[in-house]
């Protein structure tokens, strides 16, 4: 019987481990080991960021999508969504409100929508910045060349968040149509690090067909990718895709997982997100206190916050951004925390 405890006291000192001893950890833990990791990873935690959370504020800009997975609720097949984009004033006057809020960074996410150009892309990064020049920018907008990024770097976003979703290619298969291949996002990532991003990655916890062995596989391809950010969350079905019938993924393990990574990447800002408070009521707590640093509440409009739905019962898409970012600051008050103002950019280790 392999001792789990000494496996994750190898995880605290190396930073890594083989991924046989990934997986062994990850198919025989119990709840005392989850709470054996949780504990190291909290105080890891406060060592590198004390009890402060860094709090993005993402604006949901499009839900058009050219992209058809198979797990997401906004993808080009489902012709139940009503598809909307944010005109370029909508989105500054979320900005405008977001800075008054104390956000320091704004996440423009979207689906992989044909209609913005890079010229458009352009033109929205710069009169973010020209605006508030003291924020950070983050684009979440899917996998683009290396020029386009480095055109939108140029123009003044500073981090991106692409999710490998899976590092595994069998599984990849299973999750995305032929269009989309994981050796393409692999080199999205790879450009945007060579490029000077401040990257994040991560997957979905308990995704249909995911094993023991694909979570080993992604947590050795972060340790490799040596991203800054790592967004991690558990599946959760959306009525109108091919994978409406499957299982949720579990908190627990995605506790877990959230710890594991603060031990492999002690200065990671690592979101509690919000498939975590969606899967249970005090799931970003539960996140925060296994480890994540960031939490990242919704600036989008109320009027398409319903409309920008990956997967069921999203939480937060009836109130207003002021009502979040308080509801938020309360949340972290209660277990001990406290929402900072500041852009929380990642610093490297020395
Ligand atoms: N188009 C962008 C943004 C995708 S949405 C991109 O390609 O990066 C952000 C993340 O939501 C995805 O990367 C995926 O991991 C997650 N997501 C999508 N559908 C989900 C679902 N049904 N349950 C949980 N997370 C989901």
């Amino acid at each position: 019987m392999p001792n789990m405890k000494s496996l994750i006291d190898t995880l605290e000192i190396k930073g890594t481990l083989s991924k046989e001893e990934f997986v062994e950890l990850l198919s025989g833990y119990t709840e005392e080991d989850t709470e054996y990791a949780r504990e190291k990873a909290a105080k890891t935690a406060n060592q590198y960021f004390d009890n402060k959370v860094y709090t993005r504020g993402l604006i949901e800009f499009t839900n058009y999508c050219k992209n058809d997975c198979y797990y997401c609720g906004i993808r080009r097949s489902n012709t139940n969504v009503v598809r909307y984009r944010l005109s370029d004033e909508d989105i500054l006057s979320c900005c405008e409100q977001g800075y008054e809020l104390g956000f320091r960074t704004f996440v423009l996410q979207g689906g992989e929508d044909l209609r913005y150009s890079d010229e458009d892309m352009i033109r929205i990064i710069s009169s973010i910045k020209k605006n508030y020049p003291d924020c950070a920018l983050t684009l979440s907008i899917g996998e683009k060349s290396y020029d386009s990024y480095l055109a939108f770097y140029k123009a003044g976003a500073d981090r991106y968040l692409l999710r490998h979703e899976t590092a595994n290619e069998e599984h990849y298969r299973k999750l995305h149509p032929a269009s989309l291949s994981l050796q393409v996002r692999k080199q999205c990532l790879r450009d945007l690090k060579a490029i000077g991003y401040q990257v994040g990655t991560g997957f979905m916890v308990g995704s249909p067909y995911q094993t023991a062995d694909n979570l080993a596989e992604d947590l050795l391809f972060i340790k490799e990718l040596s991203p800054a950010m790592v967004g991690i969350g558990p599946y959760l079905p959306h009525h109108d895709t091919p994978f409406a019938e499957e299982k949720q993924g579990s908190m627990e393990l995605t506790l877990f997982l959230i710890s594991i990574l603060r031990l492999m990447i002690p200065n990671a800002l690592i979101p509690a997100t919000t498939a975590l408070g969606t899967i249970h009521p005090l799931g970003r707590e539960k996140g925060i206190m296994s480890g994540a640093n960031v939490v990242m509440p919704n600036l989008s409009p109320v009027s398409v916050r319903k409309q920008y739905e990956l997967y069921d019962n999203k939480i937060c898409t009836g109130e207003e951004a002021a009502e979040c970012r308080f509801c938020l600051q309360n949340r972290m008050h209660q277990i001990g925390y406290e929402i900072v103002t500041a852009r929380g950019d990642f610093v490297p280790l020395q």
